[in-house]
């Protein structure tokens, strides 16, 4: 029996969500930028108990403590909203996953809520793996799902790897994904989800997400978008038809680079088989909740509040970001040592005309500068050089602003060879697969001016023409040593 106390904390915690969810209401009414810059965190909630903290104040501590025993039981059986724990939930975490759940679903009048991880490799885990069970009692059949094969290098990995060859769970692979009937032709009774990335990391594939998740729900499944490169600036995938989004946080939304961060945003009511009702109804809920708290992958409240200050002028930045990019991919499109260029905002892009059919600048209809939508096409993109696999490398060597690393989303523009780093641990073959040959290199457009990344670039490309350049030399180089060499970023 619940002692009486029990049911005044619980009395009051309905009032208090009740007021939240009226909060969110009001929220949802704003401008794209208005939400992002406040989210769910409100005027009174600072005045009444954060001390008028105007930002996010840092919960930075494990646990909640509470009033008495009746409080606790209530709180740990999940009767009134608590964090008790932080690998659960915390204040701080709430605040981003509020306003990811509302920027997700903008536009739309669809429910949304989120769960955010300490990566966007956690985030794909706990996507994915809960569809990927044997219910008590059901016989044990054999799993597949169907996912494009060009993904991000650890995605790559995540699924070849953790999932088919250590689990046994067939990944088919769409390789053409603007192919209906593929997708379709990879669809049995043991398929459990749909998986897509776009526009994909580091070719840009798009494809149709409407057609795809029709196609999905026609089957009694979900459709899982990783939308880590449009960020819902450009691109709100859920307003597609999908069920679920995946963000690797890190990247764009977190522009900064303080740190490293995922979330799962999910719509109410899924489209799935599995026979789990909580599942169904609030997925990202339900991960936090259950599967999640008892694996782990949570977030630390510091990056969360780091990521949420990224968050507010997202729109801004990404606007910006694309405009640069767009200007840096004709630099590149008309130069003799460039053999191709892949950025949906060329014409010249096989699948320009369906990403400008959806990736659309947030609000740019209200905005003074632009009054109409506008097309933005993110901030990464790829090219080939006209040459071999060392005069790739050459050139990215002579780059001397623009830097290398394994990441992108920075406000500091930055390249890659995919082949020798985030795509190497896939092999000859899985890049074959992918499209990613030797003289690709990817590169993140950041938020310098535009004049100065094309006067690096071209310096760079000038050493196909026998320029050399010192780079800078190994004796200043202090941290090298302690660096694990694994491709990721
Ligand atoms: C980087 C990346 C990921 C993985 O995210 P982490 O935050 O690095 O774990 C997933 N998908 C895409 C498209 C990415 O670029």
């Amino acid at each position: 029996m619940t002692a009486p106390t029990t049911n005044r904390y619980i009395e009051a915690a309905a009032k208090a969500v009740q007021w939240h969810q009226e909060y969110r209401i009001r929220m949802r009414s704003c401008r794209f930028d208005t939400i992002a810059v406040h989210g769910i965190y409100s005027m009174q909630e600072a005045l009444d108990f954060n001390q008028g903290s105007i930002i996010e104040p840092v919960y930075m501590s494990t646990s909640q403590g509470y009033r008495d025993s009746d409080e606790m039981e209530a709180a740990l059986g999940y009767k009134i909203p608590t964090w008790c724990y932080s690998r659960i939930a915390n204040p701080s975490i709430y605040y981003l996953e509020g306003v990811l759940a509302l920027l997700e679903g903008f536009g739309t009048d669809i429910d949304t809520s989120c769960l955010a991880t300490s990566s966007g490799m956690a985030a794909i885990q706990s996507a994915t793996d809960p569809f990927l069970i044997t219910l008590p009692g059901q016989p044990a059949k054999p799993m597949n799902f169907v996912a494009t094969a060009q993904v991000y290098g650890g995605t790559y990995q995540q699924f070849s790897v953790r999932k088919q060859q250590e689990r046994n769970i067939e990944w088919r692979k769409v390789i053409h994904s603007t192919d209906l009937n593929e997708w379709e032709s990879l669809i049995d009774e043991n398929t459990r989800f749909l998986y897509g990335e776009l526009p994909s990391n580091p070719c840009l594939a798009f494809f149709d997400i409407r057609a795809v998740a029709d196609l999905a729900h026609k089957y009694g499944l979900p459709l899982i978008i990783d939308s880590t490169v449009a960020t819902p600036a450009l691109l709100r995938p859920l307003a597609h038809g999908a069920d679920i989004v995946v963000q690797s946080v890190t990247k764009s939304l977190f522009s900064s680079g303080f740190g490293i961060c995922g979330a799962v945003i999910s719509k109410k009511d899924i489209t799935t088989s599995i026979d789990i009702p909580e599942m169904k109804s609030d997925f990202a809920t339900y991960l936090k909740l259950l599967p999640d708290r008892d694996n782990g992958p949570n977030l630390s409240p510091m990056n969360a509040i780091l990521a949420l200050n990224d968050i507010r002028l997202i729109r801004t930045k990404m606007d910006l970001f694309s405009r640069s990019t767009m200007t840096v991919a004709k630099f590149l499109e008309s130069q003799s040592h460039v053999d191709s260029v892949n950025y949906l905002g060329l014409e010249s892009n096989d699948c320009h005309e369906l990403a400008s059919r959806d990736m659309v600048l947030v609000d740019s209809e209200f905005d003074e500068q632009y009054g109409k939508k506008v097309n933005r096409y993110g901030h990464l993109m790829s090219f080939r050089i006209k040459g071999n696999a060392k005069q790739t490398r050459d050139v990215f060597d002579a780059l001397q602003m623009i830097w290398r690393a394994t990441d992108l989303g920075r406000v500091k523009s930055v390249a890659t060879i995919p082949a020798i780093s985030t795509h190497s641990q896939q092999g000859e073959e899985g890049r074959k697969i992918a499209g990613i040959p030797d003289n690709l290199i990817r590169l993140c457009v950041g938020g310098e001016h535009p004049d100065d990344i094309i006067k690096d670039l071209d310096r760079a490309l000038s050493v196909l023409d026998g320029k050399t350049f010192a780079v800078s030399s190994p004796e200043f180089s202090a941290g090298g040593a302690s660096s694990a060499k694994l491709g990721d970023g």
